[in-house]
């Protein structure tokens, strides 16, 4: 099933508050998570004398049942602190289910689409930017968008496939090709690469790579000279900024860690059909805006 979720904070940090929700929801067993909006200051509707929130849509798939999914969602607000005082006040975080694709439901614990959806530009322009189709017409309320969304990382994921989108085997990538390693070289030397452990030890020696920030995302590795090493993916926004360039370069963890929230994806397409135990993920929430035909492989670049 997929599902649009609303969300919504006041109180606190609200970007990172945010931002961690999205992880947590993220991370519940069977969600994946397809794609993220913007974040967008809004004014207080209905209850008027409390700070300004900021608001998100995400759009997740789910074999959850609604009841199930909102229950998770529930002790995802509990963790980060909400506290239910009064109807429409304050609170840390909010987050609501707004709609569910080919799916109505008008019970007392759950109505879906939510009973007050098309009333609320802070739940509708957000919603509208992640899912273009969705009909609705907007009031005319003030609503600005802000950075601090994943989104706004600017992340660029890197990868060289087979025709299945295989990426490597036994640990090891499929192929080496000197065209696409120059290619690799020139797109991201002078910039940031995050990466996890098993494609660091890919490298020449197992060394970070020159002429770039090396970020490690790993659990278990603790220090790396030459480069730093962030343990969770809500570690790594605290250190990286929208300004820079951040490639993300592997390996298939990774990738689906932080496809989510990427802007842009280049992928070399060799024709082939290799055997392969790793593969990237999905595309199919990006669209082809380039491909460069070489002889036995093609550049592709992706963009939302
Ligand atoms: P509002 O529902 O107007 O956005 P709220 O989000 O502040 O207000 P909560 O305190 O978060 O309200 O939720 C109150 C109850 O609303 C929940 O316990 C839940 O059972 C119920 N509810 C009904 N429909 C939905 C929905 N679509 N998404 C989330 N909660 C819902
Ligand atoms: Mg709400
Ligand atoms: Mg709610």
């Amino acid at each position: 099933m997929i599902y649009y979720l609303g969300l919504g904070a006041n109180l606190g940090e609200r970007e990172r508050t945010l931002r961690r929700a999205i992880e947590g929801i993220k991370k519940i067993p069977a969600v994946k998570l397809l794609r993220v909006s913007s974040f967008y200051e809004t004014e207080p509707w209905g209850v008027e004398n409390q700070p300004n929130f900021i608001n998100a849509a995400i759009k997740i798939s789910s074999e959850l049942a609604p009841l199930a999914l909102l229950g998770e969602l529930q002790k995802i607000e509990l963790k980060l602190g909400r506290i239910r005082r009064e109807h429409w006040g304050a609170r840390t975080i909010d987050i609501d289910i707004l709609f569910i694709e080919g799916q109505k439901i008008s019970s007392e614990r759950l109505t879906v689409p939510h009973k007050f959806l098309f009333d609320r530009d802070f739940a509708l322009v957000p919603l509208k930017e992640i899912f273009p189709k969705f009909d609705c017409k907007f009031h005319g309320d003030k609503i600005s968008r802000v950075k601090g969304s994943p989104i706004d990382f600017n992340f660029k994921l890197v990868a060289c496939a087979d025709k299945n989108f295989g990426l490597g085997y036994k640990n090891n990538l499929l192929f080496k090709i000197p065209a696409d390693l120059k290619n690799f070289r020139a797109l991201t030397l002078n910039h940031t690469i995050i990466f996890g452990r098993k494609t660091l030890e890919t490298f020449p020696n197992q060394q970070p790579l020159d002429g770039r920030r090396n970020i490690v995302l790993s659990r278990t590795l603790k220090n790396l000279s030459g480069a730093e090493i962030v343990g969770s993916v809500e570690e790594l926004f605290d250190k990286i900024s929208p300004a820079e360039e951040n490639f993300v370069i592997g390996g298939a963890q990774i990738f689906n860690e932080l496809i989510p929230y990427a802007a842009e994806i280049f992928l070399t397409v060799v024709n082939a059909e290799s055997q392969a135990d790793v593969f990237f993920p999905s595309v199919k929430e990006f669209t082809l805006q380039a491909a460069q035909i070489f002889d036995g492989f093609e550049f592709r670049r992706y963009s939302r």
